[in-house]
C-alpha cells in the first residue's frame, strides 16, 4: 500500500518502484494503475493491451481530438537490495506523472476531445509499443496527437529538454552467427573452429564506424560466445552480438547492410582453414554465417507542431526549455507511435548529479513529478482548451 504520510504521486512512484517487473510481466504493476484509474471515473478503459497495456479516457463536453499521454510499465533486470528487477529507468516515475493525469482528468475535463491515458507494457525490449497500436481494443482510444517524456539524468532538474526531428535514435540488435566444424581438441585441424573468425568479427565491429560516414553511427558489441567451453572439444560455433544505432531508420538499414557484409566477408576468408590434411567426410557449409535482426526501435521523430506544444506547455507551466543539438544515442519504442500520428517525445531533467539510465544507482527523483505533470496538464490545455469542468459523481 502507498504510504499515507507522502504526497499521493510519491507514494504511488513508490509503490510502483517495490513492484518491478521485467517487460511483457508487469501483472501487478498493471494491476496497481487499474486500480489508480478505475477511481479516477473515466469514459473508457481497457486492460491487458497488447500484454498487460492499460488505456483510460476522460472527454470533453465538446467534440474535438484525442491527445494520447505514454508511460511504461517496465523494469530493467539489474539488482536492488535481495530483488534482481529494478526501476533503474525512472518508468516508475513516468507512470506516477501520467496517472497524476488521471487525477486532473476526474477534477477537470478537457473543454473539448478527449484525454487517453496509456500505460505501455515491455518497452525496454522494444516489443510493447507496437503490440499495443496492434491490438484490437486500441482501435477505441486512437490518438490524434500522442506525447510522452523520459526524465534524463545529466540534465538540470525540471528543465525540459526538446528537439524537433529526431530525438531518440533507431536501433537493432544483430545476431551473427558462425559455423564450422567440431573436432578432438587434441586434433583441431581436423575440424574447423570459428574462433578466429569470430575474434576477427569482434574486432571489426568494435573498431569500424567512421563518424564522418553517416553522423550518429555508433556499433556496440554486446555478446561473443564460442563453443561452450567443453575441454575435449575445438568447438564448431559461435555467436557474436551488437547494437547498431543511428538517427535515421534510412541511416540504420545502410549501416545494418554494411557490417553484415564486413562480416560476411570475414566470415569466408576463414571458411577454408589452413589444414595438415583434407576432410575426408563432408565439406564445410558454403554459408559460415548467419545471422538475424532482434529488438528493431525505429527512430523517434518528433512533429513540429506536437514540439510546439510541448515548448508553450513547458513555457506556461514556468519550466526552462532547453533545445538537444542532436538526437539522443538511446532508442524509445515511442517512435512506433508516429505511424499513426504526430508525436512528441521530451526529456525531463533529471538532475546534473543522477546516474545514467540503466545504471544500478539511478532512481527517479520524486521532485520532477510536478514539473512533469505540469507540462502534460497545459499541453491538454494548449490542444483541447482549459476546463470542461468536474463531471461525474
Ligand atoms: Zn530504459
Ligand atoms: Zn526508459
Amino acid at each position: 500500500m502507498p504510504d499515507p504520510t507522502l504526497d499521493p504521486l510519491v507514494a504511488l512512484r513508490r509503490q510502483l518502484h517495490e513492484h518491478a517487473e521485467l517487460s511483457g510481466n508487469e501483472a501487478a504493476t498493471a494491476e496497481i494503475v487499474a486500480r489508480h484509474l478505475a477511481a479516477r471515473e473515466p469514459d473508457d478503459m481497457a486492460t491487458g493491451v497488447g500484454g498487460h497495456g492499460v488505456l483510460a479516457a476522460w472527454s470533453g463536453p465538446a467534440p474535438g481530438p484525442t491527445v494520447l499521454f505514454r508511460c511504461e510499465l517496465d523494469a530493467l533486470p539489474i539488482p536492488e537490495g535481495n530483488k534482481r528487477v529494478s526501476h533503474r529507468c525512472g518508468h516508475d516515475g513516468h507512470m506516477a506523472i501520467v496517472a497524476g493525469m488521471a487525477d486532473r482528468l476526474r477534477a477537470r475535463r478537457p473543454a473539448s476531445g478527449r484525454v487517453v491515458l496509456a500505460f505501455q507494457p515491455a518497452e525496454e525490449t522494444g516489443a510493447g509499443a507496437a503490440r499495443l497500436l496492434a491490438a484490437p481494443e486500441f482501435a477505441r482510444f486512437r490518438p490524434d496527437l500522442a506525447f510522452a517524456l523520459h526524465n534524463l539524468p545529466g540534465q538540470a532538474l525540471g528543465h525540459v529538454i526538446l528537439r524537433e526531428g529526431t530525438f531518440a535514435s533507431a536501433s537493432v540488435g544483430l545476431r551473427l552467427i558462425l559455423t564450422g566444424r567440431s573436432a578432438h581438441a587434441g586434433e583441431p585441424h581436423k575440424g574447423h573452429s570459428p574462433a578466429l573468425a569470430m575474434a576477427r568479427i569482434v574486432e571489426d565491429l568494435s573498431r569500424w564506424i567512421d563518424p564522418q560516414w553517416r553522423p550518429g553511427t555508433l556499433i556496440t558489441v554486446v555478446g561473443a560466445r564460442l563453443g561452450r567451453g567443453a575441454f575435449g572439444t575445438s568447438p564448431d560455433d559461435a555467436e557474436v552480438s551488437a547494437t547498431l544505432r543511428a538517427w535515421t531508420d534510412q541511416d540504420l538499414a545502410a549501416l545494418v547492410a554494411q557490417a553484415r557484409e564486413r562480416c560476411a566477408r570475414i566470415a569466408q576468408e576463414h571458411a577454408e582453414p589452413l589444414r595438415s590434411e583434407p576432410l575426408r567426410s563432408e565439406p564445410l557449409r558454403s554459408e559460415p554465417l548467419r545471422s538475424e535482426l532482434v529488438e528493431p526501435f525505429p527512430a523517434t521523430v518528433n512533429d513540429g507542431r506536437c514540439a510546439a506544444y510541448v515548448r508553450d506547455a513547458a513555457a506556461r507551466a514556468g519550466l526552462t526549455v532547453e533545445a538537444l543539438p542532436h538526437a539522443h544515442a538511446w532508442s524509445e519504442d515511442f517512435g512506433h507511435f508516429a505511424s499513426i500520428c504526430p508525436i512528441a517525445l521530451f526529456g525531463l531533467g533529471a538532475g546534473l548529479q543522477q546516474p545514467a539510465l540503466h545504471d544500478p544507482d539511478h532512481e527517479f527523483p520524486d521532485t520532477i513529478i510536478a514539473p512533469g505533470l505540469a507540462v502534460f496538464s497545459e499541453i491538454t490545455d494548449g490542444v483541447l482548451g482549459g476546463s470542461g469542468g468536474a463531471q461525474g459523481g
